[in-house]
């Protein structure tokens, strides 16, 4: 399961600095993925929608992996100050998925690491 911003969110920013895999955007920005550029009308590679925020900061579900692999939990969960990392009901994934998508993201984008 990715996690998503919710609308309680600050714009603090703590965030963002802790994803390992650079899934967190402040709102308005583009995201990019294996060397490709995505704006709000682009659709994801995975097929994921309504993530995109123009107003907070928001989470990319094809980069998000909950942390697997580099911590024993979501890091911008762990140091949001309103707690408004949470699961994303619209993108539930095993353990075992996100392990795979780790994987996968080390193959297309390696750079994207932090
Ligand atoms: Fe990044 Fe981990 Fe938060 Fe997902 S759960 S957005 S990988 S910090």
């Amino acid at each position: 399961m990715a996690i998503y911003i919710t609308t309680e969110c600050i714009n603090c920013g703590a965030c963002e600095p802790e994803c390992p895999n650079t899934a967190i955007y402040e709102g308005g920005a583009n995201w990019a993925l294996g060397g490709n550029t995505y704006g709000p009308d682009d659709a994801a590679p995975s097929g994921a929608t309504g993530y995109w925020s123009a107003d907070y900061f928001y989470i990319v579900p094809d980069k998000c992996t909950e942390c697997a692999t580099f911590h024993d939990e979501p890091q911008c969960a762990a140091v949001c100050p309103v707690d408004c990392c949470l699961p994303d009901p619209n993108h539930v994934e095993s353990r075992e998925e996100l392990e795979k998508k780790v994987e996968y993201l080390n193959q297309i984008d390696p750079s994207r690491l932090r």
